[in-house]
């Protein structure tokens, strides 16, 4: 498709190819480079804060065991494209594995994904009884009035038993914030079953019979989540694409509308690099501040007003070969405070090394509070305890206990972040010269897929003269509004 001259950004006269300066090597900064540099439309340079690319989705080793931020799956409902890609580019390395998890419910282990008979034998009969009179009575219940919350649409849609055992306990965890004061957005993002019948459809499509090839599987790298987004590195690379990690982002410069250099401080120096576009995939809130001269006060405020939640990652390395047979194990309940437990070992059926597991708690938590400044060795007996309070005492020996931190790991939907959210989005949406995109950069709370899409539509964007195509972003951006997460 070709650019409707009226109303794209103007790229760089002459024959020389356009400079784009990529923010971020997370996945969506990768998928940028990659598909830029795939078609030789431009001259692509990534800069990247940190000492190693993937952001949020890079994986490490621990003692020999790869370990992502917590549990990463590359989901088959990926667009066509994004899953072809991702496919290619893997080869034999990438796994179709059995989802086999478990989720805490009234005190009892239940499969997660929910499996009918399983549900049915499992879940405490009194709990079961209220979930189908709550699907009966569904019909007759008086909606909530007033303003909708996450918490009316939930009540509204699935009923007070899900809402209050599972949901309600889940988000107060992951976000810290009450779920009537939480937005009705997290509900659209986050929730596929917005109604009892929805749900009772998703469990009876793993029956089987029903079931799809990939239903119940995930797609998961033999080296980690992250070797897809290095792997992807790895071949933008070869296009001829850049990184330049540890870099510092200093300022970026506009000229009044248009955005027309990135200074950045490499090895102590400043360096000024001209740019036809700006592709940006770091926090919406950082990339405020960087800007020169500065938005607008009202943007400004909007952006102190905006906020992420972070997350602790504890490692536990223990002397055994495994832990428990299943790949996560799902807390909603108050009582501890991680979300979520995974054996990475379990997610690329890894063999070795011998006499060695890693169990990763998820603990949502925010710079600055008790859990944010602990030492390791503390978290570590924290989760041991945490382990014993629901059923799965650490009998084994603890080599020790490693963490990592996260500072933006989810979007906060408050219910003040749209009209903050939309101020900051339409003053980049006024710039030439920059586009904003990713899970930072449009506050989305969403996939790696996602995020892959996300890229590719803005490359799609861009034209070999560097000029972006602003209503087939518009189209774009509507699409990417309809994502939903898959956990
Ligand atoms: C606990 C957890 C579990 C998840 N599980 C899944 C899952 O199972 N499946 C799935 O598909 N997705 C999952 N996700 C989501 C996934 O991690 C994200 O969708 C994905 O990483 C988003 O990619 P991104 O490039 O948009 O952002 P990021 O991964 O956050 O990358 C942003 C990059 O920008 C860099 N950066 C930030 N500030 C600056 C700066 N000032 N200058 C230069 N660089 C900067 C960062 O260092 C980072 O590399 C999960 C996320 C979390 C937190």
């Amino acid at each position: 498709m070709t650019s409707d001259s009226g109303n794209s950004d103007s790229g760089k006269a002459g024959n020389a190819r356009p400079r784009i300066e990529v923010l971020g090597a997370g996945p969506a900064g990768i998928a940028v480079a990659h598909a830029l540099a795939k078609t030789g439309k431009a001259d692509v340079e990534v800069l990247e804060r940190a000492a190693t690319i993937g952001g949020n989705s890079a994986s490490f080793q621990i003692d020999g065991i790869w370990c992502d931020y917590g549990s990463h799956r590359f989901h088959p409902v990926a667009a066509p494209k994004v899953l072809a890609d991702v496919k290619e580019i893997m080869g034999d390395d990438l796994l179709l594995r059995p989802r086999h998890g478990r989720i805490r419910l009234g005190g009892r282990w239940i499969h997660f994904p929910l499996k009918p008979l399983d549900a049915l034998l499992k879940l405490p009969k009194k709990f079961g009884f209220s979930l189908l009179a709550d699907s009966i009575l569904g019909k007759f219940r008086p909606k909530h009035a007033g303003p909708r919350t996450f918490s009316t649409v939930l009540l509204d849609g699935l009923g007070p038993t899900i809402s209050e055992n599972f949901y309600f306990p889940y988000v107060k965890k992951l976000w810290g914030l009450d779920p009537d004061k939480l937005a009705v957005k997290l509900a659209e993002r986050r929730i596929s079953g917005t109604s009892v019948s929805k749900i009772l459809l998703k469990m009876a499509r793993m029956l089987p019979g029903l079931k799809g090839k990939t239903t119940g599987k995930f797609y998961y790298p033999r080296q980690g989540f992250g070797q897809i987004s290095a792997k992807m590195a790895e071949a933008a690379q070869a296009n001829g694409a850049r990184f330049s990690l540890e870099t510092d982002i200093v300022r970026i410069e506009r000229d009044a509308n248009r955005v027309t250099a990135v200074v950045l401080r490499e090895y102590g120096r400043e360096l000024r690099r001209e740019t036809t576009q700006v592709l940006s995939t770091i926090p919406l809130t950082a990339l405020v501040r960087l800007m020169d001269p500065p938005p607008p006060p009202e943007v400004l405020e909007a952006a102190r007003n905006i906020r992420f939640r972070g997350m602790i990652l504890l490692y536990l390395v223990l002397e055994c070969d495994q832990f428990t047979e299943y790949d996560a194990h799902y807390y909603p309940e108050l009582s501890i405070p991680i979300s979520r437990m995974s054996e990475p070992k379990n997610y690329n059926a890894a063999t070795t090394p011998k006499g060695l597991t890693v169990l990763c708690a998820e603990l949502p938590a925010d710079p600055g509070d008790k859990w944010w400044d602990m030492s390791d060795d503390e978290l570590g007996d924290h989760f041991c305890k945490w382990l014993g309070q629901v059923g799965l005492p650490v009998n084994v020996p603890v080599r020790r206990c490693e963490t990592r931190r996260l500072a933006h790991a989810y979007p906060v939907y408050d219910l003040d972040y749209e009209p903050n959210f939309k101020t900051i989005d339409d003053w980049f949406l006024g710039l030439d010269g920059l586009v904003v995109f990713g899970r930072q950069g449009l506050f989305a709370h969403d996939n790696t897929h996602h995020a892959f899409a996300m890229a590719y539509g803005a490359a799609d964007c861009l034209d070999e003269a560097g000029r972006f195509d602003r209503a087939k972003w518009t189209r774009y951006r509507e699409e990417f509004s309809h994502h939903t997460v898959e956990d």
